[in-house]
Order: structure tokens, then C-alpha cells, then sequence
């Protein structure tokens, strides 16, 4: 009988925009894993039911992205260390039957900084969001020392909280919850250096929009760090470029997550070299400005 290998999910709501799965079998194929990795869409109300028929089915491992990433919270057995000061999860590893959830988001922004050539210690940042990727990037952003992090969300609510969590993890970093629709937002912008978009907005539905409505508040001494990487170049990159400013998108952290992702399945060290990384992200990069 031929050998099927280890199965592998990612799901979420939309999820044809996910690159994961092409990603996932380079990453297999370059590592001769012998797996299948595979796209759900799965709704809220259908979340529960899809993570018992992994188990059954005998899933390895399931990539979890918007917007179910808080939600899994509840499904999961057991948290890894990473996962618990997060407060979310992108990566669950099923072990006899049982579900750990890990998060490879922080590691993977840590990461894709280091790649990019960028320290924001000692420096003021806004992340727009307060879902699980917002907080990951604030975890990665407090271990990276940074000064101050303003968290602006169209929710009130989930930003506070955020920040309220934030605050236990490290009380020496100044931290500041803003709702999307206030004036404060643009002076917040004026004095950082580091803007995060941790939204959905600019893709899927939301392609046409941008968390800015005005960029006169946009300045050179500012990095525009979009996570969104489909669509290449979002509204808000558009923005950027029309004022000179510097940016990146989510691709370098879609790489990075996903390696550690398959590192925690596997638990093997994997180790992409630069040439494998820079024939992925070309790979990816066609993928999506061929669209
Ligand atoms: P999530 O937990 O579902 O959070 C979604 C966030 O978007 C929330 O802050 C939500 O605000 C906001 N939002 C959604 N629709 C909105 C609207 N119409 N107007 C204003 N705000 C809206 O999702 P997530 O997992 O954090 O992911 C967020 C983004 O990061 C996604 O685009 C995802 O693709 C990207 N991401 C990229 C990577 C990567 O490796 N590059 C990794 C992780 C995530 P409310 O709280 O007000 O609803």
C-alpha cells in the first residue's frame, strides 16, 4: 500500500487568497517530507465541527488564519509558551489526538525585520488591527524593545484589551488603544517610524480601501509595513509610494511563519538556505503580480 503522509490544513474565511499552500509543498518538496498540504475555507459556525474531523481524519497539522485565530483558543488542549503571550493561535500540531496550539507570527515578523534590515528599538509604532496578527506583531515589537505602541482599531474594545494584555507582558513600554475614527491617529503617525497594517482592509472585499484616508500625515522618517501580501502592492503601499515612503508587505512574514509552522509539525530544525529563500519568495512574488 502506497504511503498517503502526513496531511496538512490551512483554514480560514476567505482563504483563496492564501499562499500557504503553494509555499508549504516547496517547503515539502525542498526537505523531501513525504505530505500533503491542503486550503478549507471554514466558517465561525463550522470551526469546531472541521478541527474534530482533522483529528479523526489523522491531520498532522493545521495553519489557522483569519479570523479564526482568537477562536481556536478554545479548541485547542494545550498552549505552547509562544502561543499563551500572544493570546493567539496560527499553528495547531495534532499529537494522538490531541490539539497543541503554537503561534510562528511573532517569530516570523521578528524574522522577516532582520531580513529586511530594520530595528525599531527605541522607536514610536502604530499598528492598525487588534486580531491575532496585530497581536503577534506587538509581541515581536516588544521583544524587539520599542519605545511606544499605539494600537488603533475600528473595534475600541479588542484595542484596549490588547493593550491591557500588552501591558502585563511588559510594563515598561508606553502603550496607547485608539479607535479607527479619531484625529489623534494622524499625530500618532507623525511621531513613529513604524507603521504595522494588521487589518484585513485592502484585501479580499476590502481591496479598495486602505486604513488611510489622508496621507499628508505620512513622513520620510516612516517604514510602512503592510501584512497583507495579495494583493502585491495594497492601497495603503500605493499610498506610501506616492509619497516616497519606504514599505514592505507580508511575504518575507508569510515565509518565515510558515518555515516555523513546519518546524513545530515535524520537530525537525529546518534550515532555508538563501537561495531556496529567494526561489520561494520569487516563486510567490510572480504568483501574485501575475494576477
Ligand atoms: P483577524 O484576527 O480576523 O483580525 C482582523 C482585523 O482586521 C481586526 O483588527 C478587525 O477589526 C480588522 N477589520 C476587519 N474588517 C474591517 C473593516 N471592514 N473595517 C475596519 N477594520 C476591519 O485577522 P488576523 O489573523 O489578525 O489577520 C489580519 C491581517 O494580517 C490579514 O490581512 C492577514 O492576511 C494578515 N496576516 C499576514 C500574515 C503574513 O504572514 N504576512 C500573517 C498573519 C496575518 P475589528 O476588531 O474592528 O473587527
Amino acid at each position: 500500500m502506497i504511503d498517503p503522509g502526513l496531511k496538512f490544513y490551512v483554514i480560514g474565511d476567505p482563504i483563496e487568497h492564501s499562499l500557504s499552500p503553494v509555499m508549504q509543498k516547496f517547503f515539502l518538496n525542498k526537505f523531501k517530507i513525504n505530505g500533503k498540504y491542503s486550503a478549507k475555507c471554514v466558517k465561525a459556525e463550522e470551526l469546531e465541527k472541521v478541527i474534530n474531523s482533522f483529528i479523526i481524519q489523522g491531520v498532522k497539522g493545521i495553519n489557522v488564519t483569519t479570523p479564526h485565530k482568537m477562536e481556536v483558543l478554545k479548541y485547542v488542549a494545550e498552549l505552547t509558551q509562544e502561543a499563551e503571550s500572544i493570546g493567539s493561535v496560527n499553528t495547531i500540531k495534532v499529537e494522538r489526538g490531541k490539539l497543541i496550539g503554537h503561534n510562528t507570527d511573532a517569530l516570523g515578523f521578528q524574522a522577516s525585520l532582520k531580513i529586511l534590515g530594520y530595528s525599531f528599538k527605541n522607536k514610536n509604532v502604530i499598528i492598525f488591527g487588534a486580531g491575532g496578527a496585530a497581536r503577534a506583531v506587538a509581541v515581536a515589537l516588544i521583544r524587539e524593545q520599542c519605545l511606544r505602541i499605539v494600537i488603533v482599531n475600528r473595534n475600541f474594545e479588542m484595542a484596549k484589551k490588547l493593550v491591557e494584555d500588552l501591558s502585563l507582558l511588559n510594563s515598561e513600554i508606553e502603550y496607547a488603544a485608539l479607535p479607527t475614527n479619531c484625529d489623534e491617529v494622524e499625530r500618532r503617525i507623525q511621531s513613529s517610524q513604524l507603521l504595522v497594517n494588521a487589518t484585513t482592509i485592502g484585501m479580499g472585499n476590502l481591496i479598495d480601501r486602505s486604513i488611510l484616508l489622508n496621507v499628508t500625515c505620512l513622513h520620510q522618517d516612516l517604514f510602512i509595513y503592510d501584512l497583507i501580501y495579495r494583493p502585491y502592492k495594497t492601497r495603503l503601499i500605493q499610498q506610501a509610494e506616492s509619497r516616497y515612503i519606504r514599505w514592505t508587505n507580508g511575504l518575507d512574514m508569510l515565509i518565515l511563519q510558515g518555515i516555523e509552522s513546519l518546524k513545530f509539525w515535524i520537530e525537525q530544525d529546518l534550515k532555508l538556505d538563501r537561495s531556496s529563500y529567494t526561489e520561494i519568495k520569487n516563486m510567490l512574488r510572480r504568483k501574485v503580480c501575475l494576477e
